[in-house]
Parts: structure tokens; sequence; C-alpha cells
């Protein structure tokens, strides 16, 4: 279904009125985690002055180490809900177990199925079963392949607003976190209809290198980005080396947009 050969025309994913895979990419950007009330209500303000409209913000969080910060849970995305309704932004958080998908709807405006969950096949089953837009990331060592077949699973059972999102794979290279696969960008679009992103933070893990893997993505055909901001990512309970502070994020957009890709 997810297929190019049955569909031609481009699924347009539709986030309230952002729309995306319609032509014009989008910008997505939040913090890593949840944290609190606060940290989210600086990072919003700070994307409602840029004009980006798409905010991130996990609450489940799927940690390697089970003793490190696992998330706010439900209080994550009630925090996240208030904070978007106060400045008018969609939202976006990962949900990590089935019985979580249905409920999601009531906080958030988009479902995030984390990487070390695309083959969650009952995860991906529930993702499907609703009628929310789904954000799906590439596993970190998943084939396109396979990839576009977990998305497969979400719209054959009914959920066709799915985006699909590149963040990453593992590979030799240590030089980054995972090496970002640039290549999966056109051969999704060829080979699916379906929106692809790209989240340049998780891929590169390095702060330094996020403007020229954005505008890459962007020249590559990406529909949208994934970026992650912490109003001070020396002190995030997760992620904390690699996300931008909120003058970096203003950088780091003005870059992007000077190319010209990015309204
Ligand atoms: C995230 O985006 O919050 C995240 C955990 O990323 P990934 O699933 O790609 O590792
Ligand atoms: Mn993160």
């Amino acid at each position: 279904l997810v297929s190019r050969k049955n569909q031609q025309e481009d699924t347009v994913v539709s986030i309230g009125n952002v729309k995306v895979g319609a032509g014009k990419p989008i910008m997505i950007a939040g913090p890593c985690s949840v944290e609190s009330y606060e940290q989210v209500r600086e990072v919003a303000a700070a994307l409602k002055e840029a004009g980006i409209t798409v905010m991130r913000g996990g609450a489940f969080k799927p940690r390697t180490s089970p003793y490190d910060f696992q998330g706010l849970g439900i209080e994550g995305l009630k925090i996240l809900k208030e904070v978007a309704d106060e400045f008018g932004l969609k939202t976006i958080s990962e949900i990590v177990h089935p019985s979580h998908i249905e409920l999601a709807g009531q906080y958030i405006d988009v479902i995030q199925i984390g990487a070390r969950n695309m083959q969650n096949f009952e995860l991906l089953k529930a993702a499907g079963d609703v009628q929310i837009p789904i954000l799906l990331k590439r596993g970190l060592a998943a084939t396109i392949d396979e990839f576009v077949h977990a998305a497969e699973y979400v719209v054959s059972r009914g959920n066709k607003q799915v985006m699909l999102i590149e963040r990453g794979i593992r590979t030799y290279e240590n030089a980054t976190r995972n090496t970002l696969d640039i290549s999966a960008v056109p051969i999704l679009k060829q080979e699916t209809h379906l929106p692809v992103l790209v989240d340049v933070t998780h891929s590169t893990g390095r702060k330094d290198i996020l403007a020229p893997c954005a505008k890459a993505a962007l020249a590559a055909g990406a529909d949208g980005v994934m970026v992650e901001v912490h109003p001070n990512p020396a002190v995030a309970l997760s992620d904390s080396a690699q996300q931008l502070n909120i003058e970096q994020f203003h950088q780091f957009l003005s870059s992007v947009r000077q190319s010209g890709l990015l309204k």
C-alpha cells in the first residue's frame, strides 16, 4: 500500500493545518525529553518566535540503561498539551506501548514510533488502528526494505497518515553517533508515496554539523527536518551532548533558511 506503484500521488499528512509532504518542507524542533513545564515553555516560546509550529518532546523515553531518566510518562504528555495550547503549536511525542496509543490522541498531535520500536509489530498494529498521524523512525539497523514494511503494518490497518524519518543507522564509523543515510531520502521518496523526513540530531549526534546535514536532507528531497533544542543542554536529563541551546537553534535555523530550502 505504501508503494509508489500502488499510488502515484504523494501522501500529504495533516498535522492540524500543517501539511507535510505537500512541497513545503517543515522544521520540527524541541527537547529530547519533556522535563518540566518551564523547560517546555521556554522552548515553545523560542519556536513561536522563530515561526516553527511543530514541537517535539519525549515523555516515554526508551533509554539504553534502566537507571537513566525514563521520562515523565502521561504527565509529560499533559505538559506538552498545556504548553502547545498556550502557544498554538502542534506536538509530537513517542509512544512505546500499544495501550497508550489511543490515549495519546487526547494530548498530542503526532505519535512517534521510535527507532528501537520500528519492528514492535503490536505497537505498529495499534498505531494503524487509530486515525492519528504517525512519525515512524527508521530502526538502528533496519534496511530500507524493513523500514518500508514497518510502515506497511500501520497503513494496512487503515491509518494512512504515516511519515517516515531517517535517523541514522549503525555503521563502523564513530565520528558521528550514527551514520546519516542521505540516500534513504531519494530512495524512500521514489519507492513510497509517504512524506520523508530527516532527524539530524540523532543521526549525527553532533551539534557542529547539523546545518549542513539539514541542508543536504532538504536538497535530497526531504519533506522536513527534526532537531533537538533544550534551554540548557548541559543539565538535560537525556541527550545532553547533542541538543542545541536556544541561541544555537536560532543560528541553525537561519543558516538552513539562508539556503532557500526552508521557508
Ligand atoms: C527520539 O527522537 O526521541 C529518539 C529516542 O530517537 P530514536 O528513536 O531515533 O533513537
Ligand atoms: Mn534524544
